[in-house]
């Protein structure tokens, strides 16, 4: 006789659940579960979960993690009994991501990436979780001529004193801390290196190049390279991406595994592309390369295939004309305020 569930849905927290990957993610994981999402749209857009406000299974949370929070004390939680159920996994995805006021978000991102992990690994260690921490490929530093795919064992080089170090080096310092907490309290974590992502939701007029083509080509405005004919990058579709998280939560693997496509495309291709979908008459032109727009590497995921099957699905052409449709019908209400996104 099969063993009867103490609970009929799990209690699943999501840290930034209200950015790009985050909403997404709790699009998946509303379907099966609970799911209380803690955000405080720094970086984020109540627009990503406008959606999910209604549902029964859905409860928005405006925080900051680098405060702790009592989750039992919460009124609006006691329809999901976390006194008694508690909560079974946490998705920690919040760090501000935002290069154009990046200057100005440097101390949020430091100290989300340090205490408010440590708040975050405090609950997963009240509740007894599953604790799953988005690192970053930025934890290898930059690509190099001789190192171009990264794999998991790589240690990476990273300045601890750089202009973007409170991002980079402040993921180097999650990940330190989930391995801690794992070591002196047992936590069952995972760390997923995500890769370049894209799709749906992410800011337009930001400065991420695949939303930023878009609205130029359908703008009829120049298409704008940060740097010359030779970037190149890859991309991975985040329906991929929150499939690799999924996966990686229920696996449980203890070592950190990266996310992202394997697929090298010159960044002008891209542009060209966007520019074949769109019907658009727009023309590319090369700029400065951007302190926060430079080149990353590839991922190597054969830890993700042999360990657990996932491997990115979406060709960049399908997923674009996705980005499109979201972008057609958002341009109109992008906020002039909008930021520039950092290399994630
Ligand atoms: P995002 O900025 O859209 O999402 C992050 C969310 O965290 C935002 O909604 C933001 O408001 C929230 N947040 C930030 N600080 C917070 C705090 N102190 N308290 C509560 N909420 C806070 O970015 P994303 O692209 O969805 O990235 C999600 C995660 O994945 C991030 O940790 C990011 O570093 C990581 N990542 C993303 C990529 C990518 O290409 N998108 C690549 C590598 C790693």
């Amino acid at each position: 006789m099969a063993t009867k569930a103490i609970f009929e849905k799990k209690n699943i927290l999501v840290t930034g659940g209200a950015g790009f990957i985050g909403s997404h993610l709790c699009d998946e994981l509303v379907k099966k579960n609970k799911v209380i999402c803690i955000d405080n749209f720094i970086s984020g857009d109540e627009a990503n979960i406008d959606h999910l406000l209604q549902h029964p299974d859905f409860q928005f949370i405006k925080h900051d993690i680098v405060e702790p929070i009592a989750l039992e004390t919460l009124p609006e939680l006691e329809k999901f009994r976390v006194q008694f159920q508690g909560i079974q996994e946490i998705y920690h995805l919040a760090s501000p991501t935002l290069p154009k006021g990046f200057e100005q978000t440097i101390m949020q991102t430091a100290l989300t990436n340090s205490v408010g992990t440590r708040n975050v690994l405090e609950l997963a260690v009240g509740y007894k979780a599953k604790f799953l921490l988005a690192s970053s490929s930025v934890v290898y530093g930059p690509r190099t001529a001789e190192r171009i795919y990264f794999s998991e064992d790589y240690v990476g080089r990273v300045d601890q004193l750089s202009p973007r170090s409170s991002y980079d080096e402040g993921k180097r310092f999650s990940e330190t801390l989930t391995a801690t907490y794992a070591q002196v309290h047992g936590l069952d974590t995972c760390i997923a290196r995500i890769f370049r992502t894209y799709g749906p939701r992410m800011k337009i007029d930001s400065g991420q190049m695949i939303p930023d083509f878009i609205f130029n080509a359908l703008e009829g405005k120049p298409l704008e390279v940060f740097g010359d004919a030779s970037f190149s990058s890859s991309f991975c579709h985040v329906s991929d991406i929150v499939n690799g998280l999924m996966k990686l939560m229920k696996h449980g693997e203890t070592k950190p595994v990266n996310l992202g496509s394997d697929l090298e495309y010159k960044v002008i291709d891209v542009a060209k592309k966007v520019i074949e979908l769109t019907g658009s008459t727009s023309e590319i032109v090369f700029q400065k390369p951007l302190l926060f727009m430079t080149p990353l590497g590839l991922p190597e995921i054969t830890v993700a295939k042999e360990r657990f099957g996932w491997f990115p699905i979406v060709l960049l052409e399908d997923g674009l004309q996705g980005v499109i449709d979201y972008v057609r019908a958002h341009k109109s209400i992008i906020s002039s305020t909008s930021k520039r996104q950092v290399d994630l």
